[in-house]
């Protein structure tokens, strides 16, 4: 016989009812915004539903206050299969849908605009990607993919060339897109992206903003053999996905 979970409860039965779709994305949405990765109405996530239509957030919405009722379901082609009446689905789902239709292993695709990233962007500042492991491990290298005007098709047509180039991108003066088989990993990348980022401005501002010295410094970048075995623990842990 099960229990009923109370928060104050001495039961150690695992919950019956697993988080729906719905819940996770709106708990991400709300993370990126405690955390600062998003302000106002910026950001956007979705992922890809069994059924094969995706789960995304509404356009010109505060995320961090989005409840699982305000989100949209739509088709591969962008056309809107239910949400609240009125609603639009993000202003950058050209994006979410060239990931989608591009990578059929991509499940979840999480849109910031984390501080550090867009910095470091704008400056022209490289991320040190390959001096700390847990940037090799869970971001993979970063594309650069070059400006393109917000909330326009520009993005998507920019971002189809180079789908397949990684999973965490850099879209210059604006944002991450982070692309994952599943919303935790797309979640952490950004996370570790912007962590990345904090670094590599840390160290630039260390060496007195000389970028090329940076760059160039082998010190800062793990060896070839320490960038192996970090290769071969993330094909193991899964997060290699695909041809990356
Ligand atoms: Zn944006």
């Amino acid at each position: 016989m099960t229990q009923t979970i109370h928060p104050q409860g001495e039961s150690n039965e695992v919950p019956q009812r697993a988080t729906s779709a719905a819940e996770r994305l709106v708990r991400a949405a709300r993370a990126l915004f405690d955390r600062g990765l998003i302000v106002g109405l910026d950001g956007n996530l979705s992922l890809r539903l069994p059924a094969g239509d995706i789960l995304i957030t509404p356009s010109g919405a505060v995320k961090g206050w989005i409840e699982p009722r305000d989100l949209l379901r739509v088709d591969l082609q962008g056309r809107v299969l239910a949400g609240p009446p009125g609603a639009r689905a993000s202003s950058e789902l050209a994006m979410h849908l060239a990931v989608y239709r591009a990578r059929p292993g991509v499940g979840a695709v999480v849109h910031a605009h984390p501080p550090s990233v867009v910095a470091c962007s704008a400056l022209g500042l490289p991320l040190l990607a390959a001096a700390l492991p847990e940037a090799v491990l869970v971001t993979g290298p970063p594309v650069l993919l070059p400006y393109a005007t917000p909330s326009t098709d520009e993005g998507a047509a920019i971002l189809a060339p180079q789908v397949n180039d990684g999973d965490c991108f850099v879209l210059e003066r604006h944002g991450s897109l982070t692309v994952a088989p599943g919303l935790d990993l797309a979640f952490a990348r950004t996370e570790s992206l912007e962590q990345l980022a904090r670094f590599s401005l840390l160290a630039w501002q260390v060496r007195g903003g000389l970028v090329s010295e940076l760059t160039l410094s082998s010190e800062l970048t793990l060896s070839a053999a320490k960038l192996a075995e970090l290769a071969a623990v993330r094909r193991r842990m899964g997060w290699a996905t695909e041809a990356v």
